[in-house]
């Protein structure tokens, strides 16, 4: 599968943290070393989280949207029923909140609701 355009946005996100990043030098000529590590650490963990969300969405999405693979409850092994997008909230390691968005399946069996599915090999 082809990323181009995932990897397009990520570098135009690493071109505007170096951007901004310069720009902020330039404004900030007497920084110590405390204030350019915030402000590096800063920048650096929006285009973190992007990087971690878009990677983490990927996964096991677009074969269970393709209806490549069948998703199966993780508590019974019943059927996925797709039931549309939801939005899902995770935390990264750093404490960053990212967004997910995907499908949200709800078993046909026993009724649990479940995102990510969990893929039947
Ligand atoms: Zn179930």
């Amino acid at each position: 599968m082809k990323n181009e355009k995932t990897e397009e946005a990520w570098k135009k996100l690493s071109d505007e943290v170096i951007a901004g990043t310069s720009a902020w030098r330039g404004k900030h000529p007497k920084a110590i070393m405390r204030e350019i590590e915030e402000e590096g650490d800063q920048r650096l963990s929006v285009m973190r989280a992007r990087m971690i969300s878009d990677t983490a969405m990927k996964r096991g999405r677009a074969e269970w949207e393709a209806g490549e693979k069948e998703a199966v409850c993780p508590d019974c092994g019943g059927e996925l029923l797709k039931n549309g997008k939801k939005k899902r909230k995770l935390k990264t390691r750093e404490g960053e909140e990212i967004e997910l968005e995907r499908e949200y399946g709800i078993c046909l069996k026993c009724g649990h609701g479940i995102f990510p599915p969990s893929m039947k090999h």
